[in-house]
């Protein structure tokens, strides 16, 4: 075996949470290796949806995706017209008085946290909506969430580093990660003082034991339609529709890309390994979708796609120092908020590393709140997007 490198710290995974950590770290002054199998961004990076969103399921996720949000704030200025970051505000819509019920419990709890937001009467909805299908109740208006190209953001992102010092190294597959080390599958080491698993839905791959499991999403992007839909707009029925832990689910969810495209989702399936399209989710997810907007069934479709979101039993992410290994640090498991939560991901690795004060409290995500091997996965009630 040859030793190729030696630096601060070596990344395996050029996904967003990857790049996003490579460059939180250069920017500290830390020699940085960031290692990507196949291209930046190719992996859930790519099939994602780019929804920045702020959630409130339980307090960890709020404050998360939150302080996430406000990083993408103060980046999004500085990004190429490319990745197409656009605030459009994320509509919760409410199909009957129970889900008004829900938008209202959600303005308050976002309110009492400060984050901007709007109820929206069946009025209003229609006229921020006009295409959404007759008899619906209302909805959630939260204005500073926003919408993004994430496999260019992965890829500036990593060039940033880049010209803050960072090696890149592209085309080489990490076999094995920890104890100070990368092994490479060409059999050479890059030996590091810390180490950072950001390999996603693989992660669990070159880290076993990992509480980390594949779910499943379909995607589907129509030809350009600019005005169709002008905000993120996704059922309050999510969390009854798409949040099974267990079976596959779709919901409403629908998207408008600064192009004109719509990007029309989502679905969720574990045990599905298999990256080809599933014409039964697919149907069942447009079926959805055509509930809440029948007009969907006219646009053209012009490509579908699946990708892996990496899912915890208890749907936070994995940040921090690995049970067992503490030179091994985690940034995996975002399931479907990993756009989101990224930067803020980033922020806490680089704190760790340096040893500076976290952002936020960081416990939540820390690995160690799982027995470092042979957990059963577990499920619960807290929800993603
Ligand atoms: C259908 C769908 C919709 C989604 N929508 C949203 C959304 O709207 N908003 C949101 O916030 N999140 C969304 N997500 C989730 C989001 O896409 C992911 O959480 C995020 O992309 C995770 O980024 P990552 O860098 O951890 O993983 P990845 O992007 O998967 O990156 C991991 C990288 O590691 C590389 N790799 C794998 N194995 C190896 C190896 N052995 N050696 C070297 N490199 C390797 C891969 O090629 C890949 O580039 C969605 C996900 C899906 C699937």
């Amino acid at each position: 075996m040859t030793i190729a490198r030696t630096c601060d710290v070596a990344i395996a995974g050029g996904g967003i949470v990857g790049a996003a950590c490579a460059l939180a770290c250069a920017q500290r002054g830390l020699r940085v290796t960031l290692v990507e199998r196949d291209t930046w961004g190719s992996g859930a990076t790519a099939a994602g949806m780019g929804h920045i969103v702020v959630m409130d399921d339980s307090e960890a996720q709020f404050a998360l995706t939150r302080y996430s949000q406000q990083l993408w704030h103060r980046l999004a200025p500085t990004l190429s017209v490319t990745a197409e970051y656009e605030q459009r505000g994320t509509l919760w819509i409410a199909a009957d008085s129970e889900e008004m019920a829900e938008a209202e419990r959600k303005f308050a709890w976002l309110s009492a946290r400060s984050v901007p937001c709007q109820i929206l009467s069946a009025r209003e909805l229609y006229a921020a909506e006009p295409n959404l299908a007759p008899g619906l109740a209302g909805g959630l208006l939260v204005p500073e969430d926003g919408v993004v190209y994430p496999p260019t953001v992965a890829l500036e992102l990593s060039r940033r580093a880049k010209q803050l010092g960072a090696e890149l190294i592209l085309g080489s597959g990490v076999r094995a990660l920890g104890e100070g080390s990368l092994h490479l599958e060409d059999g050479s080491e890059i030996r590091a003082e810390w180490v950072v698993n950001a390999l996603g839905a693989e992660s669990a791959r070159v880290t076993p034991n990992l509480p980390v499991r594949k779910r499943k999403g379909h995607l589907v992007i129509t030809d350009r339609y600019p005005g169709y839909v002008n905000h993120q707009l996704v059922e309050l029925g999510y969390l009854k529709s798409a949040h099974s832990s267990t079976a596959d689910s779709v919901a409403f969810n629908v998207q408008p890309r600064r192009t004109g495209q719509l990007l029309i989702g989502s679905s969720r399936q574990f045990d599905a390994e298999h990256s080809g399209v599933d014409r039964a989710i697919l149907s069942a997810m447009l079926a959805r979708a055509a509930l809440y907007m029948p007009g969907i069934y006219e646009l053209s479709a012009i490509r579908v796609w699946t990708g892996f979101r990496a899912a915890t039993p208890d749907k936070l992410p994995l940040i921090g120092p690995d049970s067992g290994d503490p030179s091994r640090l985690l940034a995996t498991g975002h399931e479907g908020l990993g756009i989101t939560t990224s930067l803020a991901t980033a922020e806490l690795i680089a704190a760790h590393i340096t040893n500076q004060r976290s952002p936020i409290a960081k416990e939540p995500y820390l690995p160690t709140r799982y027995a470092p091997a042979g957990h059963a996965l577990a499920h619960d009630s807290t929800h993603s997007i």
